[in-house]
């Protein structure tokens, strides 16, 4: 791969950064984490990817076009220090806000995807996520192009109030239109994707892919076990535990992850 070619669209060259493995410690550079697609070539855990080289492990090579890259998030309803927490968030992901869109080709499909960062206030979704997204579906809708969709979030943003949490109406509506016209819509949730990202569109695909041991859920485990009173059984909300209850539809690893979306959206292809 050259790595140089795909990685055109990313503004600063990192490859030479070092990233600390949380599960063993070792530490390893951006460029040897991008061979083995952020899987610690130490331990096997998966590390989580940033929004930016998601896209470029993912996409062919050249085709990304992002939409709406300049949208920030204001304070909306005045709560306070947000502005720190948007300008500290902006400097350890290096985006302008939680999720990437726009549009692309994988295997030669075109399609629009979106792709979530956790390094960006946990992948949490405000005004500006939901908007981002639901214009990404009503694009998609327009020009009939499937919507692939990478979920990381820790929920709705408590910063911007109930206006985050009319962001789950506002873009399960728009992922109806877009199902309604026939087309194929398919979420990819990794680690982890909880709260009201996973009670609205992380839920909606018509295929559901998780990653191996990803966290999928909506209330945190020592809540539910804290209101009902009940011990949860081991591997509560992992991936491989939701679909077994027929939550998700298949766990893929990162090594055949980008074949499986390119097989699918070829199948599905009009
Ligand atoms: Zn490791």
């Amino acid at each position: 791969m050259d790595f140089k070619k795909i990685f055109s669209f990313i503004k600063k060259d990192n490859s030479a950064e070092k990233i600390t493995c949380k599960k063993c410690g070792a530490e390893h550079t951006v460029a040897q984490l991008r061979e083995k697609l952020y899987i610690c070539p130490d331990c096997g855990v998966y590390m989580r990817i940033g929004a930016l080289d998601r896209i470029a492990l993912t996409v062919d090579e050249g085709s990304f076009a992002e939409l709406d890259a300049d949208m920030k998030s204001t304070n909306i309803i005045g709560f306070p220090e947000y502005e720190d927490k948007l300008s500290k968030a902006e400097a350890a992901s290096k985006l302008n806000e939680a999720v990437v869109c726009g549009t692309a080709a994988i295997s030669g499909n075109k399609c629009c995807i979106f792709v979530m960062d956790s390094n960006f206030m946990m992948g949490s979704m405000g005004t500006v996520v939901g908007e981002k997204i639901t214009r990404l579906f009503e694009k998609a809708t327009k020009e009939n192009l499937p919507v692939v969709g990478f979920t990381t979030s820790g929920g709705a943003r408590m910063q911007e109030g109930i206006l985050s949490l009319m962001q789950m109406a506002k873009v399960s509506g728009a992922v109806r239109y877009h199902s309604d016209s026939g087309n194929l819509y398919i979420t990819v949730l990794t680690d982890p994707t909880t709260g009201g990202v996973t009670a609205s569109f992380a839920m909606l695909g018509d295929i559901i892919i998780a990653e191996p041991k990803a966290l999928i859920g909506f209330a945190g485990q020592r809540v539910i076990e804290q209101t009902t009173g009940q011990k949860l059984p081991a591997g509560f909300q992992r991936a491989e535990f939701q679909l077994e209850h027929g939550f998700v539809d298949m766990v893929e690893k990162r090594e055949t992850l980008r074949a499986t979306i390119g097989n699918l959206l070829s199948i599905h292809s009009k």
